[in-house]
């Protein structure tokens, strides 16, 4: 008995590993992806500033070309005022004039306006460029070291899969599927130590009788609590721990 339940020990433990493995793959990929939300956020609010200003921008244009046509007015009415001959058209002309200077000042502020703005906000994208490069570089050892991690138990799982087929051959097929009847129902942990009498997956007393039986490893025991396949460890007891 004692040699198949080493086999099914060995085996237990190969697929612990494996499940401890596969928990890893499952959970690192979560933390890539926080770690890309926190990017594609930052990158986000760069791209939201960016719009912004080049909406400034664009209010410019029309502003700009407007500036252009008043001065193309008033440099017509410098043209032409030299050429006037009665106060009358003097002062309609003048009246033109005075009209375009007012227009081209009211631009000009508005102008003025936009780009103290655009100066604004190219501080604030810079700001936030800034510790997001700081960051960035935080953020990107991260998800290299996670990637590290996830070949890593990649290779593990591979390397314990194949164990694990091997391990599997060599058990007893009866006693295999007790072993993965059990381990469905107990998370994965279907033999267990009992120590002093005590199973070390439940934590409970076996009978004296049943603990007797165990030592004596003629054949195979099951908790009577958890149902769990028992064995003594071969090493004394209080050398353990
Ligand atoms: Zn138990």
């Amino acid at each position: 008995m004692k040699e198949r339940l080493d086999d099914l020990i060995a085996l237990q433990n190969v697929e612990i590993e494996i499940f401890k493995a596969e928990e890893g793959l499952r959970e690192l990929p979560k933390e890539i992806e926080e770690i890309d939300s926190i990017i594609q956020a930052r990158k986000t609010s760069l791209n939201a500033v960016d719009e912004e200003i080049a909406a400034l921008e664009e209010k410019k244009t029309p502003l700009e070309s407007e500036l252009k046509e008043n001065q193309t007015i008033l440099d017509a009415a410098d043209a032409r005022i030299k050429k006037i001959k009665t106060n009358k058209e003097y002062l309609a002309l003048q009246r033109e004039i005075d009209l375009a200077k007012k227009r081209k000042a009211d631009i000009e502020e508005q102008l003025l306006t936009i780009m103290d703005r655009v100066e604004k906000k190219g501080t604030e994208k810079e700001r936030i460029q800034k510790s997001f490069d700081a960051d960035r570089v935080i953020l990107d050892e991260k998800k290299e070291g996670l990637l590290a991690q996830i070949r890593e138990l990649e290779s593990v799982v591979a390397e314990y899969k194949g164990k694990d087929q091997k391990l599997r051959k060599s058990v007893d097929p009866s006693l295999l599927s007790k072993y993965d009847r059990i381990r469905q129902s107990k998370k994965g942990i279907a033999v267990v130590e009992c120590a002093d009498g005590v199973c070390k997956g439940c934590h409970m007393h076996i009978p004296p009788q049943l603990y007797n039986e165990l030592v004596r490893g003629d054949k195979m025991i099951n908790c009577p609590a958890c149902q769990r396949i028992l064995y003594i460890s071969a090493k004394p007891e209080n050398a353990e721990e």
